[in-house]
């Protein structure tokens, strides 16, 4: 069984990639809507085909990818039964299975950081998904999202930590740098967890964690209770003021931004910059004709010697890093630059023209364009 374990820097969660190296069917675990490009990429790369996008709990974090992996490449969607996902294709319970190739993942419902928590187990591979269930030395936090300390000492100690001790436990976080752990290291020195602490004492530890709340919180659960499709973050009034270079609007977190509708009717008289990586830009989305590429890490560096007055708007996928870019000029003294709202999703979606896209084609052609048969 190939597998892979990926991360996202931004909010530190692990995405797994479990393949039948001889089919060539896979299953993503977790997967991050601003990772969807590298995942495609990989896959495309390996020669698999996505069947499963699976979660192990509607995240409050980060949003998750399964949504656009699935207008993508055309795979289900799994989550757990109480999760509360409408926009899911299967809800597992437990004991369901989850077959891709020779392979099975086994699903157990592991609530009690969420009502819907579920842990996917493969036997063969002595593995388990643990999501925030369990994390490495630690556990998810049971003060929001129907959380609940009993339930989730229950469900540790019956569903996972009962595993054989020499079964490897892939967790949905981790902020130190660790990867992996296994069941019997959990058992001897999980310090809320282990087999040395009492129901009373880990509740009343996870009842005095004092937490911030999660920054994304709230643009994240409801995202992910509709698998990450989800409308860009809305505007303010119009700007007015005389001489205005185009129908800029503010978000409010402070991006200055453009609709589309402008932007269409403007290409050739504004400087396009396309902040994404190079796969991206010639990935599953592709580009808007005559855009410039310049990642966003290379942006200062290069705008040095722009024309700071001249019109430009920024472009990324859905528009959260190319409203970075649009601050960082602005910040740095361009005068007349906006992102472009809603980026080449909502672009795409409103069936504008674009280069190298491989969204909405036929899943044959999808397929081609990934090099690979179906
Ligand atoms: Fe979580």
């Amino acid at each position: 069984m190939l597998f892979r374990q990926l991360w996202d820097p931004d909010s530190f969660t692990y995405t797994y990639l479990l393949a039948d190296e001889d089919d060539g069917q896979a299953l993503l675990i977790d997967p991050v809507r601003e990772q969807v490009p590298r995942d495609v990429q990989l896959l495309r790369e390996l020669g698999l085909r996505l069947v499963y996008a699976l979660e192990t709990h509607v995240h409050a974090d980060h949003v998750t990818g399964g949504g656009e992996l699935r207008k993508l490449l055309g795979c289900q969607l799994v989550v757990g039964a109480r999760s509360g996902v409408r926009t899911a294709d299967i809800r597992v319970g437990d004991g369901d299975s989850i077959r891709f190739g020779r392979h099975v993942i086994e699903a157990r419902e592991t609530p009690g950081h969420t009502n819907g928590c579920v842990t996917y187990v493969s036997h063969e591979a002595g593995m388990a998904f643990t999501g925030d269930a369990l994390l490495i030395r630690g556990c998810g936090r049971t003060d929001f999202q129907q959380g609940d300390a009993r339930v989730l000492y229950e469900s540790v100690r019956k569903k996972i930590l009962s595993l054989p001790g020499a079964t490897r436990l892939y967790p949905g976080h981790d902020y130190r740098g660790l990867t992996v752990t296994t069941v019997a290291e959990e058992r001897r020195f999980n310090f809320r967890l282990g087999d040395a602490k009492t129901i009373d004492e880990f509740v009343g530890v996870m009842n005095n964690l004092r937490l911030a709340y999660p920054q994304r919180m709230d643009e994240a659960v409801p995202a992910n209770l509709a698998s990450g499709v989800t409308e860009p973050e809305p505007v303010g009034p119009v700007t007015t003021e005389a001489g205005a270079w185009a129908p800029v609007q503010r978000t409010a977190s402070g991006v200055a931004v453009v609709p589309t509708t402008w932007v269409a009717e403007h290409l050739g008289e504004v400087r396009l910059v396309d902040v994404r990586e190079h796969f991206e830009f010639r990935g599953p989305h592709g580009h808007i004709a005559g855009a410039d590429l310049v990642p966003l890490a290379d942006l200062e560096e290069r705008a040095r010697t722009w024309q700071r007055s001249a019109p430009l708007v920024t472009v990324c996928t859905y528009g959260t890093r190319s409203g970075k870019a649009a601050q960082l000029l602005e910040q740095r003294g361009f005068s007349r630059v906006a992102s472009l709202h809603g980026g080449m999703m909502r672009w795409l979606e409103e069936g504008r023209p674009a280069v190298d896209v491989m969204r909405d084609r036929a899943p044959q052609d999808a397929a081609t364009w990934l090099g690979m048969d179906i």
